[in-house]
Parts: structure tokens; C-alpha cells; sequence
């Protein structure tokens, strides 16, 4: 798929922190790249007033804040900044796109970008559904083949639940727009080491011949980070950890941990096998729901706040901002490997990571010198920080005896030189651009999460007695998240 020669992106929520913070950084880092189109340009869309020249100097301003310095060009900025105009409109408001419909065509005429269009949906939720609905009342969704052709970008949360997500992608979105050209982003796809899971499976021949129920015990999936909530405390009071982070951004690495090979590495082969682990994961039933799930939220400790001290929180609030699990997969490779995840704020350390834990030898012949004497290999899929893969084995100790000890096997990426960019937003704009889907979530599979977790929600709930545990901010979770790995007779690595 090539870069197409002429486009204006459209974001709604320009005035908002994931414009500033990633969408400004990653179009500037496509322009460094020379991977724009030639006649480009953003039209920032907000509430806020601002003159073009104001929106500039500001975006400028944050370019500066969030680029790493050696990415920083100052005449390259200055030029990427002229690309950026501004128009001041409610997005909830329908009769604003009146407004919006001239004022496309005219920077359509200024830049000849042959109206393609590319929509971001960078603002609250709440807008997701109704700003589809708005582009269409005024023509502004209408796809004309090769001359005009229209993309939609849109944010997580994807629905609040299953009715939500059912009532988006079934009312709001495929009234307006195909799905070919809906693009429901997750920036996990888009990091380069979770891409490389796929490479480690299908591109290496030892590894999926064991990657199955008769060699693997269990898999831990960790992703977790030392921030609290920063200012989006209303936003995340509202979310909670299971939506934000759960039912998108994990679920999404336990798929391409147990997906099947795909027939291709093509949108639809590569997604097809997305949506059938989706579709196979084990209901949870009511006792797993009190058994399996444990949620958690940070209190204060030592110099850190806690949750409900956070601006813009309840301070009664219940929402959770740790939750560990438990899922199974049911199908012929995975049936009966248990899958526990988990996923917190203000915790001692920001880690993304996949481990793949083996069964230990039938029988250990061996004196083992640890004090845990372990026996069993593991294979650590890090993709924060330092990403790279570990593989543990053991071997002997040196000297006289047979005592063995296990030893580990470390690749970084940082080897293979550096990484082309950090950050996920380059790869994915740059996909929307030239229109490929392959990394972009399909509405079955979104259904299929939701499906498996609102059940989840719902008995949260409903069951008001179901604890949500404290753990010090600064800590690994509530201390019950052990006792629900222990019941397997493993821990948390
Ligand atoms: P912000 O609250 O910072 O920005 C939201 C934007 O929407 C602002 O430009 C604001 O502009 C506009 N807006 C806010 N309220 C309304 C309203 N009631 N009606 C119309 N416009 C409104 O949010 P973020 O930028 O943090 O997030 C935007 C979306 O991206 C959210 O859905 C979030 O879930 C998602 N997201 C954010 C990430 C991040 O790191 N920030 C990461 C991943 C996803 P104005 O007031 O000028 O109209």
C-alpha cells in the first residue's frame, strides 16, 4: 500500500492532552520521516477558540515539551506547524458541521487534497457515536472511490459495554461509514515488540511445536506502570481499570500469545484469528468472578496519594485501577493452560510483559543450588522497558558435584540497532494513512471482548459486597492477587 499524495486529517479534540502528547509528536516524526503525504494538512477541531497562528505557536510550544530532543529540527517544526490550521466548533453540536462542510472545502481548494479526508476522533467517548452521524448529515462521510476518499479513526474506549459497543458499531458507525474504512485504534498493536511476538512464533520453527496445553503450565501477562492517574483522574474515575486497560490493551496481547498462525499477514487473516481467541475465551461464571478477579485501588502511602485523593476522583469512589485475573482459553491448544493477567497504576515499576512459563522436567535428576530450585523454563516476552526476549534454562554448575542453577539467554531489540520509533501512534497514523487495517481492532472482535467482560461489570455491579482492595501506592497490588496464582501452586514472577 502506498502513501497517498494528498490528505487532510481532521481531529476532533484538538485542543485535548492525546493531541498534544501523541498525535502532534507523531505527525511531526511522519513529516521528519518524509512519510506525509505531499499536500497535507491538519484541521484541528475543538471548542476552544483559537486564531491559526495561536494554535501553531501552541502546538510548537508542545512539540518541544514532548519530542526527544535529538528528534527536536527547528526549521523543520516551523515548517511542519504551517500545515496546522484550526477550527473552532462544538463537535456535539450538529449544526456546527454546516460550518465545518465550507471550511474543509476551502482548505481542500488551498491544498488540493482531492477531499480525502482522514477523521481522528481524539474526544470524550461520549462524542464517538453521535460525530459519525454529524459528518454524514452534511455529506462529509461520503466515499467517492479513487477522488475523496474517507478514514475514521477512532479512540478507545470503544462502548462502555456490550450494548454501547453493539449500538456503535451497529447504528452509529455502519449507518455512515464501511468497516474498511473504520479504524478502532490500540496502541499496544502498535509498539514494535508486540509485533515481534509474531515474529517469534511464525517465523521460528521451535517454538510452536511447544506452544500448546502438553508443554506450556501457564502464562503471565503483566502490564503495569508507577503513574497514578495524572490529570484525567474524571476520565479514569468513570473507566476504571478493567475498561481502560483489560478489555482492549490486554486481551490483545493474551490474542497474540494463543492466536493461531494466520494464513497471511494480511488485515483479514491476521484479525480472523484475533477474533476466534476472543470467541474462545472461557465464560466466567460467578464463582470464578468471586474466585478469579481480584481488583484493587491504590491508597495513599509514605509521599504518594492515594486514588481518592486524586483531583477530579469521588472521594468514596469504588473504581478499581488494579484488577488480576484468571482466564482460560477454551479450545484444543489451551484448554485447561491457565492465563493470569494483571494490570494496575502506582505500582514499584513500569513493565509490559508476556511469560510463558513451561512444565518442569518429569524428573529432576539434579541437585538444584537456588533456593528455589527451579526446573521449569520460562520465556519472557518483555516489551517495556528494555524490550527484548529472555529465555531461562538450566545448566550445570561449574566444579565438582552436579548442582545445577538456572541461567538466562537475553536479546534486546536495542541490538538490532535502533528501534525505528518508540512510539505506537507513528506506525498506526502512518497504517491509517495508507488505509491498511491489519493492526487496527475489527467490530467482531471488539463485540466478542466485550462480550466476555461485561458479565464482569455487571456482577461488579450488582454485588456491591465484592471487595475492591487497597494496596499501597508504590506496591504490586493486593496481596489476594497472590492467593489466586497460589491455588495453582505458582506466583506472580
Ligand atoms: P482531553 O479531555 O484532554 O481532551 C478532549 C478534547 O475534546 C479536548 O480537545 C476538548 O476540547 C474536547 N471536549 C472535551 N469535552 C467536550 C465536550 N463535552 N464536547 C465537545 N468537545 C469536548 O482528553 P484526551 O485528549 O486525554 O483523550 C481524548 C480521547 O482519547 C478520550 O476518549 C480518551 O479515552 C482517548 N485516549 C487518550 C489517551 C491519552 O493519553 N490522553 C490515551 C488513549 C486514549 P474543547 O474543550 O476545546 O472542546
Amino acid at each position: 500500500m502506498d502513501k497517498p499524495k494528498s490528505m487532510i486529517m481532521v481531529i476532533f479534540g484538538a485542543s485535548g492532552d492525546l493531541t498534544r502528547r501523541k498525535l502532534m509528536p507523531a505527525l511531526y516524526l511522519l513529516y521528519k520521516l518524509k512519510k506525509l503525504p505531499v499536500n497535507f494538512a491538519v484541521l484541528g477541531v475543538a471548542r476552544t477558540q483559537y486564531t491559526d497562528e495561536e494554535y501553531r505557536e501552541r502546538i510548537n510550544l508542545q512539540l518541544h515539551r514532548f519530542l526527544k530532543a535529538e528528534d527536536l529540527n527547528e526549521s523543520l517544526i516551523d515548517s511542519f506547524v504551517n500545515m496546522l490550521h484550526y477550527f473552532s466548533m462544538d463537535p456535539s453540536n450538529p449544526n456546527d458541521y454546516l460550518h465545518l462542510q465550507p471550511k474543509l472545502l476551502e482548505l481542500d481548494t488551498k491544498i488540493e487534497s482531492g477531499e480525502h479526508y482522514l477523521y481522528y476522533l481524539a474526544t470524550p467517548p461520549s462524542l464517538y457515536g453521535v460525530i459519525p452521524q454529524y459528518l454524514k448529515n452534511v455529506g462529509l462521510n461520503l466515499d467517492k472511490g479513487v477522488r475523496g476518499k474517507k478514514r475514521i479513526v477512532v479512540e478507545k474506549p470503544f462502548g462502555y459495554n456490550l450494548d454501547s459497543a453493539l449500538e456503535l458499531n451497529n447504528v452509529y458507525y455502519k449507518d455512515a461509514f464501511r468497516e474498511d474504512q473504520i479504524f478502532r485504534i490500540d496502541h499496544y498493536l502498535g509498539k514494535e515488540t508486540v509485533q515481534n511476538i509474531m515474529a517469534l512464533r511464525f517465523a521460528n520453527s521451535i517454538f510452536e511445536p511447544v506452544w500448546n496445553r502438553n508443554y506450556i503450565d501457564h502464562i503471565e501477562i503483566t502490564a503495569v506502570e508507577n503513574m497514578g492517574v495524572e490529570q484525567r483522574g474524571g476520565y479514569f474515575d468513570e473507566t476504571g481499570t478493567l475498561r481502560d486497560m483489560v478489555q482492549n490493551h490486554l486481551i490483545q496481547l493474551v490474542a497474540i500469545t494463543a492466536m493461531e498462525p494466520p494464513m497471511a499477514f494480511n488485515e483479514d487473516s491476521f484479525r480472523d484469528e484475533v477474533a476466534k481467541v476472543y470467541q474462545s475465551l472461557t465464560p466466567l461464571t460467578e464463582k470464578d468472578m468471586h474466585e478469579h478477579i481480584v481488583r484493587g485501588q491504590y491508597v495513599a502511602s509514605e509521599n504518594k496519594k492515594g486514588y481518592r485523593e486524586e483531583k477530579d476522583v469521588d472521594p468514596l469512589s469504588r473504581t478499581e485501577t488494579y484488577v488480576a485475573m484468571k482466564l482460560g482459553i477454551s479450545n484444543w491448544r489451551w484448554n485447561s493452560v491457565p492465563f493470569y493477567i494483571r494490570t494496575g497504576k502506582q505500582m514499584p515499576t513500569k513493565v509490559s510483559e508476556i511469560i510463558v512459563h513451561f512444565k518442569p522436567t518429569p524428573f529432576l535428576l539434579f541437585n538444584c543450588s537456588d533456593k528455589q530450585c527451579p526446573t521449569a523454563n520460562q520465556l519472557i516476552i518483555r516489551i517495556l522497558p528494555d524490550e527484548g526476549i529472555v529465555l531461562k534454562f538450566t545448566m550445570k554448575v561449574p566444579g565438582a558435584g552436579f548442582e545445577v542453577k538456572q541461567v538466562a539467554m537475553d536479546f534486546s531489540y536495542k541490538s538490532l540497532g535502533s528501534l525505528p520509533s518508540e512510539d505506537a501512534y507513528v506506525r498506526l497514523i502512518e497504517d491509517c494513512m495508507i488505509g491498511d487495517p491489519t493492526l487496527f481492532t475489527r467490530s467482531d472482535a471488539v463485540e466478542a471482548s466485550w462480550r466476555f467482560f461485561t458479565p464482569v461489570l455487571n456482577f461488579w455491579e450488582t454485588h456491591p459486597e465484592i471487595p475492591v482492595y487497597g494496596y499501597p501506592a508504590g506496591t504490586w497490588g493486593p496481596k489476594e492477587s497472590e492467593a489466586m496464582m497460589q491455588e495453582h501452586g505458582v506466583q506472580w514472577i
